[in-house]
């Protein structure tokens, strides 16, 4: 996928916070370009439609800036949120690595020394951004999005993020380095044998991973016939989107001129079966999972709680240590 613009005819958005759910900790998402070349046939943004919008991808040249004084208020504003990079695209998309912004915005969060989140499908673009990584230690924690069963999978479903040989390499290099990281079990599609959670939990753990973001996909029915066209073998997944007992779930989709569309999550009966399935397979390896409390599953956060890790991948050092104390935290595993 092409088609990038490097763009000055409108303004980068404002740095905003988001939170879900009253329970959301503090966030500002940083959203560096609008459009995004992985091109994911499950993406919120940009795939919910039957018309994919994925491109133009627009990146915007001034956003380290903009960055920069945003910190600097927040810092004066006595304020230490945790900021996200990136929701709407991928960090780690070339328009963002050619362009020299991922590693711009990368430099001024070490240098700030400011909590952030990387969420990336992406491979590891050079060993200047892992330097970065590495100095904004402890503050930055990479999460690997690796959620798909296969290549095959992840070839169709997500045809131009980095290989899942490439994810695991990410992985494998930054906790080489000591850099804390999660791994993004996100989206899971909602097949009959998640057998292959298990093994995605499994292999990162080798890797020296301890801890989890799962989430099922949540589409649109247009989204859904999407995927199905580019992988028969999800027509299984019908049964669930078009359950009476489906989650309906108004969404406003789309970077620029937002539009309301209909998602649908699996029923709630089978997501606390399946949630609770996959803790087992966490709990196998010694590690935890987090799963957003939008869904109210009850228990589903305490082990991760207890290790201080308040949402999907934000660590709150003082809760862990609380617990540590308490003689109550779950043993950390070494990388
Ligand atoms: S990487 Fe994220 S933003 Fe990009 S297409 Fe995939 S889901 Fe959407």
């Amino acid at each position: 996928m092409s088609n990038l613009a490097i763009t000055t005819d409108f303004a980068p958005p404002k740095i905003v916070a988001h939170s879900n759910t009253d329970l959301c900790p503090l966030i500002y998402e940083l959203i560096p370009a609008h459009g995004c070349s992985f091109g994911c046939e499950y993406c919120n943004v940009y795939s919910m439609k039957s018309e994919k919008t994925h491109t133009p991808i627009r990146v915007f040249p001034n956003y380290a800036e903009l960055l920069s004084k945003t910190i600097d208020e927040h810092k004066k504003g006595k304020r230490t949120p945790t900021y996200y990079l990136s929701p709407k695209t991928d960090i780690f998309q070339p328009s963002l690595v050619d362009s020299g912004i991922a590693e711009q915005l990368l430099h001024v969060l070490a240098e700030k020394e400011v909590d952030f989140l990387l969420v990336t499908k992406g491979a590891l673009p050079n060993t200047r951004i892992l330097d970065l990584l590495e100095r904004a230690k402890p503050h930055g924690r990479v999460c690997v999005s690796l959620g798909m069963k296969n290549e095959k999978h992840a070839k169709a479903m997500e045809p131009g993020a980095a290989t899942l040989a490439e994810r695991w390499e990410l992985t494998r290099l930054c906790t080489s380095r000591g850099i804390p990281m999660m791994g993004t079990i996100e989206p899971i599609l909602p097949l009959r044998d998640l057998s292959f959670v298990r093994d995605i939990i499994r292999r990162f753990v080798e890797l020296g991973v301890d801890h989890f973001a799962v989430d099922f996909a949540r589409v649109s029915h247009q989204a859904l016939e999407g995927m199905i066209a580019k992988l028969p073998e999800l027509e299984e997944m019908r049964e669930l989107y078009h359950h009476p007992d489906a989650v309906p779930q108004e969404f406003e989709t789309g970077p620029y001129y937002r539009e309301k569309i209909m998602r649908y999550a699996p029923p709630t009966a089978w997501l606390t079966e399946k949630f609770a399935l996959l803790k087992e397979y966490s709990k196998e390896v010694r590690s935890t999972i987090s799963g957003c409390s939008y869904f109210k599953v009850p228990g589903l956060n305490d082990e991760a709680l207890e290790r201080g890790f308040l949402c999907f991948g934000i660590h709150d050092p003082e809760r862990a240590a609380r617990n540590q104390r308490k003689g109550n935290s779950l043993p950390v595993i070494a990388s």
